[in-house]
Formats: C-alpha cells, structure tokens, sequence
C-alpha cells in the first residue's frame, strides 16, 4: 500500500517535463497517504530510501542533473530579464554541467540590487518573504501561488513518508514571524499532514517554554540560538525531559554545536535534527545524516562547492561555498542561477559513504559564512571551528558570543568578561590549541554584543513584558 504511494509520489516529484506540477495532484496524493497512515501507521525503515532518488549511481545523477538544468536555464533564457543576458550565448538545450560552470554565480547584492528583473515575465507575484540572516541588507524573494501550493504539499509527502510528521503531531515554531515563506510552508504543510501547529514566533524564551510545557508541542521548530536559550531556561527552572512531551526538535540556519544537542536532547528528551535551508535557494533543502554529513536534496535543485577563492570546483577535503540552483518546476516566480550562498562546507574525502542516507551525496555540515573565516597560519579558522569549541567550554554562556579576527597569524577572540564564569583566558587558548588553532584571547569589559545571532531578533509581546518586569 505505501510501494504504491511511493511511487505515485515519485513519479510526481522526479519524472517532471518542462511543464509546471499540478500542485493539486500531490495535494490528493498528501490525502491519500493520511488516509492510509490512519489504515496502517507507519511507513516502513525502506521508505527512505526509496524517496532519496537516483543519485547513488554517477552516471543516472549527471543524466537526470542535465535535464534538470537544461529546463531550467531554457526558461530563464526565456523568461528572465536578469538571465536573459547571461544566457545569450549559451545553447540552453544542449548545455552541460561543464558548460554550467563557466556562468557566474548570482550572488545576494545581485538580488537586493536587481530582484525585479529575476521575476519571471510568466508567472504573478504573490507574496514576499525577506531573509532573516546576521549579515547585512536583507534580500527580498518573491513567490508565486504556485510555489505557496507546491513547497507545502512537496514537504509534506516526504516528511509523511518518512515518519517525520503525520496526524498526531502538533509542531511548535519558534522561527522568526518574517520568514513568511517558511511559516507558511510548515503551516500548510501540517495542514497536508492531519498534524497541528502552534506558530509562536521568537517571543520571550519563557512564554514558548510555557507552550513546550502544556505538552500538547511534539515538534519543536527553531534557530540553535534560540534553542541554547531555551535551555539555559529550562536549566534555570529545574525542568527535565520527564516535563516535555517533544519527540524532535528541528533546528537550522545557524551553526548547531554538538555540546548544545546533547544538551538539548538531554533536557528535553528528543533527538535534535539538524537541517539546511536558506530562503534565497527555497525549496533546496537539506538533511544532515546519523554521522553529521549534509545531504542536500538533489531532487529539486543542483548543488556545488566552489574553492573559497576563485570559480574552480572545491577538491575533496577542501572548504569551499555553496553554489545552489534550484530546477524549474520547483522554482517558479524568482529563480536564480548558481546562486552563490556564502555558506562554507568541506568537501568529503572520496569514497564511499557510511550513513543512514549514504545513496545521495554528501558535504560537511555548513562551517558558516565565507566572509567570516579568519586566515591563521594555522589555516582557514570558521565559525563551526569557534562555536564548537566555546559552546564545549563549561560556563561558557549559549549562545557562544565572541568578535574573531586574525591577528599575527593567530586567532584573536575578544570575549566579554561577564561571560567567563570563572575560566581564564589561558584555559580558553588552551582549549583551542588542542584543536590546533593559535589563540589570542581578550577580554571585554564593554557590554557590546559582540555577535548578533538569530535568537537576537526576538519579538515582543505584552506578555513577555509582564513576564520580564515580574507583573
Ligand atoms: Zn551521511
């Protein structure tokens, strides 16, 4: 009965032409699978994998990643004033994935400074959401009705097949209220699921507290910042797993420490997931496997990993950007082209892999921005490097807050005093020496904040404010 809906569902999502989904189809098949999960419960352990497409074989991935962007540079060239150009003398339909690479990547000042030429000349507007990252401008995407129907119902026949979420749930959002296009796509995706959804924002830590301990949330979604301060509020009230009815927790779009999942799995009894997404390249999304790779999904888009300087593919072992291009039909309203995310991750070593997801490809997990590595003659330092070790450090406050720059070939970290808790600045180089990494570290006394995290742009209620001035 679920072979049967797999392969509906494959068939829908994978075998696509030039032409748009009917969202509505997948929509159906979302029903048909809630009324069998209602028959049968759960999906069995192989749905996974048969949902993960035709990438382990190289030669079925190239085939299947030529016609995928071939569709979507013809309806570029098509249809795009901002492509149009790039494109003129490009044959769209015999282009290769070599050819690819000779495009310049599109990059975020490209879509802040041109995003009403990357509008698509055939589709409506329909709504807008804004990104909500630590650096810089926001860029502004628009959506179509299509993408609004389509990214929900594509989201929920994969988290339905794979156990993820289904009738029974009820999700709880603490992600900013801005990302419009992720709140909408998990509300309606919940709706697809039978599940419910309590979307409260990045209010105060303790009001979203209150919510986790009615026990009706059994999905928590939010930033890892946001995470680390719930649970240094739960460790302030004394609270424990025994107090939550949570079953995941779902975090993405910052750096997620190993020291606050443990933490977090272990104070709210469930497993953190961690994932990628970025709304710049939505609905591209990824998933980080058992042992901690990121396996993007190659279905709905092409992912690549440049040299962190120059146009050059990175080399196994190597960091290196991120450069996305999400396929036509997937996106629709506002495509981009080797979008380049500024996201760092290390190419595996070559061979085979050894995980729960092993038949897609594989990165490291995102290191963080290009633009914040520190060069030391220890190497390339990033953010992942700095957050893991501080988080790891005990009494070092969650989030890790701190300002890096290189200095003399050297790692100079500047942390506020009140933040030491008792450990010297000695011990913290130490601690990174261990890592190979040649520290400074100095010590503010200022109350600046030295790095803005999403758990940052909090969003105040009244009553947040009764809360905080003990009314
Ligand atoms: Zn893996």
């Amino acid at each position: 009965m679920f072979e049967t809906g797999i392969r509906q569902a494959r068939m829908a999502i994978a075998t696509v032409s030039g032409r748009r989904i009917g969202p509505q189809l997948l929509e159906r098949l979302a029903g048909d699978l809630l009324t069998t999960l209602h028959e049968f419960g759960a999906p069995g352990d192989d749905v996974g994998q048969l949902l993960d497409g035709p990438f382990a074989d190289p030669d079925a991935r190239e085939h299947f990643q030529t016609q995928a962007i071939r569709r979507t540079a013809r309806r570029l060239a098509a249809q795009s004033r901002f492509y149009r150009p790039v494109l003129a003398d490009v044959n769209v339909r015999r282009l290769t994935l070599t050819q690819l690479m000779t495009i310049p990547p599109t990059t975020k000042a490209d879509l802040v400074a041109r995003w009403p030429d990357l509008i698509c000349s055939d589709v409506t507007a329909c709504l807008s959401t804004r990104t909500t990252g630590t650096t810089g401008r926001p860029a502004e995407i628009w959506m179509s009705a299509y993408e609004a129907r389509l990214w929900p119902a594509l989201a929920a026949l994969s988290s339905m097949l794979r156990g993820e979420v289904g009738p029974g749930d009820c999700l709880q959002v603490n992600i900013s209220s801005r990302a419009t296009a992720a709140v909408q796509t998990v509300a309606r995706m919940c709706q697809l699921a039978g599940a419910r959804i309590r979307v409260l924002g990045q209010v105060p830590v303790r009001q979203s507290l209150d919510s986790l301990l009615s026990r009706e949330p059994t999905q928590l979604n939010c930033y890892p910042s946001y995470l680390a301060e719930l649970v240094t509020e739960a460790w302030r009230q004394g609270l424990s797993c025994a107090d939550f009815a949570l079953r995941t927790i779902n975090v993405g779009g910052e750096i997620l420490s190993a020291a606050l999942a443990a933490a977090a799995t272990e104070t709210f009894g469930a497993p953190v997931v961690d994932g990628f997404g970025m709304t710049e390249i939505l609905p591209v999304s990824g998933r980080v496997c058992d042992v901690g790779h990121l396996h993007p999904d190659l279905n709905t888009g092409l992912v690549e990993v440049l040299r962190l300087n120059g146009s050059a593919p990175a080399a196994p072992g190597e960091l290196g950007r991120m450069v996305v291009t999400p396929y036509f039909p997937y996106r629709d309203c506002m495509p981009v082209l080797r979008y380049d995310t500024g996201d760092v991750v290390r190419c595996l070593p070559e061979g085979p892999l050894n995980c729960d997801l092993a038949g897609t490809p594989a990165v490291s997990p995102v290191h963080g921005k290009a633009s914040h590595i520190v060069d030391t003659h220890c190497g390339p330092v990033t953010t992942r490097d700095i957050v893991e070790i501080l988080e790891s450090l005990p009494g070092l406050p969650w989030p890790a807050r701190y300002r890096a720059k290189g200095r003399d070939g050297f790692l100079q970290l500047t942390i506020a005093a009140s933040a030491l808790n008792g450990l010297t600045a000695a011990q913290i180089q130490d601690r990174f020496a261990d890592h190979g990494i040649d520290t400074l570290v100095e010590v503010s006394t200022s109350d600046e904040i030295l790095r803005h995290v999403r758990a940052d742009l909090s969003e105040a209620t009244f009553a947040g404010a009764a809360v905080t001035t003990g009314a």
